[in-house]
C-alpha cells in the first residue's frame, strides 16, 4: 500500500462527497433552464452556495460565485484592479504572483510570516492587497486581519486566498477583513476543478469570463453542478471535522521531532511561527529534493518538493527564496502534508523509511 503525504497538492475526496458527486452526475438538467429539471439542479447549487457561505462566515449567499478552481478565482479578483495598484506578499501562490506581474510584494520573516512592519510604505496608492491566509509550502498562518485593518485605513480592498486554510482553521471573512476570499474544493475533500470567489456585501463585482448569465452574470459558463454539489458537502464536513483535523498536529510534531533527533542537518521551516496542523516543510542539507523525492517514491511514499503546482520542473521555491534560504539549501526542501485520512501507522512508516534512506544518502557540501 502506497502512502500519500501530499495533501496540500490535493487531498483525498471524502466518501460522502464522492457519493454526492456521483449521484449528481446522473441528474440531467442545466441550472439555467426554467423547467423542473433545471430548477432541481439550480436548488442543489443554492444548497452548496449556502454551505460555502457558512464555512467562511459570509452574511448571505449572494457573494458566492462558483469558478473552475482557485486559480480562476484568484485571477478574477486580481484582474479587476489596475496592475500597478496591487500589493501582494512575496509568498503567494503562482495564480496570484503571475496574474499580478507589476504588483509590489510584501517581504516575509525568516519564519515565512508576512512582515507587517514593512507594510506602511508599500500601501501608498494601493487599490488591492492580496494575501494568503495559510502558505501552501510551509503551512504558516499569515497575519491577515492586521494587514487588512491597515489596508482598509488606506482605502485599499483586501483579497484573501484561503485555499490552504479551509477546514484547517476557522475562517470568518468579517473578522479577517476580507473583501474577497477564494477557495478550492479539492484541498478540503471535494473534487478538483471547482472553487469559489466569495465577495463581501459591499465589494465591487469581479468578472473574468463573458458569454452567459450564470452566477448572477459574474461568471459565464454552465456550472460544474456535480462538483459544486460535492463542494457543498465538503464545506459542511470541513467545518464539522475541524476539531478532529487538529489531531494531525501531534502526528506532524512527532514526525518532525523524530526526524530531527535521528538525522543531522535537518532544518524545519516556519517552526517558530503559527502553522496549520498538517504541513511540514524541511530541508536535508546536501541532498537535492529530487533525489529525496524519487527515493521516497520508489519506497512507496508520495511527498512533494517545494510547491507541487510547479513540481516536475525543479526550480527553487519562491517561498523559501523570500525567506532568505540559500538556493543550495532550498533545493533540498521537501514538503510533507498530512490529510484527514492520514494514520499514525503511515507516519511511523514514513519516519522509519526517511531515516533509513537519509543514512544512505551521500551528502554534498
Ligand atoms: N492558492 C493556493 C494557496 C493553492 O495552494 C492552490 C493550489 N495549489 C491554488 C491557489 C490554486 O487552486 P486550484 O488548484 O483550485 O486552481
Amino acid at each position: 500500500m502506497r502512502i500519500y503525504l501530499d495533501h496540500n497538492a490535493t487531498t483525498a475526496i471524502k466518501p460522502a462527497v464522492l457519493e454526492a458527486v456521483t449521484g449528481a452526475l446522473s441528474v440531467t438538467g442545466n441550472a439555467s433552464s426554467v423547467h423542473a429539471h433545471g430548477r432541481a439542479v439550480h436548488s442543489a447549487l443554492e444548497f452548496a452556495r449556502a454551505e460555502i457561505a457558512r464555512l467562511v462566515g459570509a452574511p448571505d449567499t449572494k457573494g458566492v460565485i462558483f469558478t473552475s478552481g482557485a486559480t480562476e478565482a484568484n485571477n478574477m479578483v486580481i484582474k479587476k484592479f489596475p496592475p500597478e495598484r496591487i500589493l501582494t506578499s512575496a509568498i503567494e501562490h503562482p495564480s496570484v504572483m503571475e496574474s499580478s506581474p507589476m504588483a509590489r510584494r510584501l517581504p516575509v520573516t525568516a519564519d515565512g510570516e508576512i512582515d507587517i512592519n514593512e507594510l506602511a510604505p508599500l500601501l501608498e496608492g494601493v487599490a488591492l492587497v492580496s494575501v494568503m491566509l495559510v502558505n501552501n509550502e510551509t503551512g504558516v498562518i499569515q497575519p491577515v486581519a492586521d494587514i487588512a485593518q491597515r489596508a482598509h485605513a488606506k482605502g485599499a480592498l483586501v483579497h484573501v486566498d484561503a485555499v490552504q486554510a479551509a477546514g484547517r482553521i476557522p475562517i470568518d471573512m468579517a473578522a479577517l477583513g476580507a473583501d474577497y476570499l477564494t477557495l478550492s474544493a479539492h484541498k478540503m475533500g471535494g473534487a478538483p476543478g471547482v472553487g469559489a470567489v466569495i465577495a463581501a456585501p459591499k465589494a465591487p463585482p469581479v468578472k473574468l469570463l463573458y458569454g452567459g448569465g450564470q452566477e448572477r452574470r459574474q461568471r459565464a459558463g454552465t456550472e460544474n453542478a456535480p462538483a459544486i454539489v460535492g463542494f457543498g458537502v465538503a464545506a459542511k464536513l470541513a467545518a464539522g471535522d475541524m476539531k478532529a483535523y487538529q489531531k494531525l498536529q501531534s502526528l506532524r510534531d512527532r514526525m518532525e521531532k523524530s526526524l530531527q533527533q535521528s538525522i543531522e542537518g535537518l532544518h524545519i521551516y516556519g517552526s517558530g511561527a503559527r502553522r496549520v496542523a498538517n504541513t511540514s516543510c524541511f530541508s536535508l542539507k546536501g541532498v537535492p529534493a529530487d533525489t529525496q523525492l524519487m527515493a521516497l517514491d520508489l519506497a512507496g511514499i508520495s511527498v512533494s518538493s517545494g510547491s507541487a503546482c510547479s513540481s516536475g520542473s525543479v526550480k527553487p521555491s519562491h517561498v523559501l527564496e523570500a525567506m532568505h534560504v540559500a538556493p543550495e539549501i532550498a533545493n533540498c526542501a521537501l514538503r510533507v502534508s498530512l490529510g484527514w485520512n492520514t494514520t499514525e501507522a503511515e507516519i511511523d512508516q514514513f519516519i522509519e523509511m526517511y531515516v533509513t534512506l537519509a543514512s544512505g544518502w551521500e551528502r554534498h557540501a
